[in-house]
């Protein structure tokens, strides 16, 4: 019997059959270059059943007998330990590596014969690590399923599905939404993915940043040639009333080279109740956190502060893809 095509929740027609054909055992998560639109539907809607087994049940015994080793160089509070409580929520176990110092690493062992070592005990491998470049560096030198949890200021593909997720999770839709990225957009890494993956969307970006932390232009071109087009701007009040997603950015002190510098923009934007007074009705606060003051605690309590929801959607997420790549989803 045919299929009937379904209503996709982000925005188009497709077969279900292709919704659920899912293409991911096995496969590294390094850029978010490897999402279309039917996989995106794919692991949102296992995302959707994570958050409900997580709502009814707790947990599940999915990948009983599965090893993540979680592999961190650079600082995390959410990505890692919300990769940890997915495997941990699936009934795997976890390899914690959040201090390199203490590790071999710290007696210059090399990436790839970390992750030799690593692989020869688990799974799948996460990676978090400073340099561009790195995560592909460590898939390469893997036969076990490597994602990316943030490579420097590169890409962090895991954030930025999380962020789509959220906003259909909010709105319901992508497609015809205004989209406003505020802050750091040179080297927030949240925004450089996020971007990317909109692409595929039919929406209407505007980036607000200071002059020195504009969106690099090699993601600009990538737009111009995938004849999508963008407003930069400086002024958060320009956007205020009309944006249905506000996306606020730390700016990430730690990649500046002149401190004086970073103490120059760090305070360009502060998201306060006064500003939240003249944004619409129904549109969403988002920030990948940690916050640093450009969004005041003050605003927490209006409902259209979506980035504590927003985070928790990252197990949910995170739960979506350890299973698929384990070919358990
Ligand atoms: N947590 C996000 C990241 O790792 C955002 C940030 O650090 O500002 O990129």
């Amino acid at each position: 019997m045919q299929r009937q095509p379904q209503k996709s929740k982000i925005g188009r027609s497709q077969p279900a059959d292709a919704a659920r054909e899912n293409g991911f055992y096995g496969q590294d998560i390094l850029s978010v270059d490897q999402f279309n639109r039917a996989r995106l539907e794919y692991i949102f809607d296992v995302a959707h059943e994570m958050r409900v087994l997580v709502e009814r049940f707790g947990s599940a015994d999915l990948l009983q007998g599965k090893i993540l080793a979680n592999l961190f160089y650079e600082p995390s509070t959410r990505t890692s330990s919300s990769f940890m409580a997915a495997m941990l929520r699936l009934g795997g176990q976890v390899i914690p590596i959040n201090n390199v110092q203490y590790s071999s690493v710290s007696k210059g062992e090399s990436l790839p014969d970390t992750i030799r070592t690593l692989e020869s005990y688990s799974d799948v491998i996460v990676i978090r690590h400073p340099e561009v470049g790195s995560a592909a560096t460590a898939a390469y030198y893997a036969e076990k399923p490597v994602i990316n949890a943030g490579d420097g200021v590169g890409e962090h593909p895991t954030q930025s599905l999380l962020d789509l997720f959220t906003v259909v999770e909010e709105l319901g839709r992508v497609d015809g939404l205004k989209v406003a990225m505020v802050g750091d957009l040179k080297y927030g890494r949240t925004v450089h993915s996020l971007t990317k993956l909109l692409l595929d969307f039919d929406v209407e970006l505007t980036f607000v940043s200071p002059e020195i932390l504009r969106m690099p232009g090699e993601i600009l071109e990538k737009m111009q040639r995938s004849g999508r087009s963008y407003v930069e701007t400086e002024s958060i009040q320009e956007v205020i009333e009309s944006v249905d997603v506000l996306y606020v950015t730390r700016v990430q002190k730690e990649r500046f080279t002149d401190l004086a510098e970073y103490d120059r923009v760090k305070d360009f934007y502060v998201v306060d109740e006064e500003l939240m007074r003249r944004a619409k009705e129904e549109m969403i606060v988002m920030h990948p956190l940690p916050r640093v003051g450009e969004i005041s605690y003050a605003v927490d309590d209006d409902p259209r502060a979506a980035y504590f929801r927003q985070m928790r959607n990252g197990m949910y997420i995170r739960m979506a893809l350890l299973a698929s790549v384990l070919g358990k989803a």
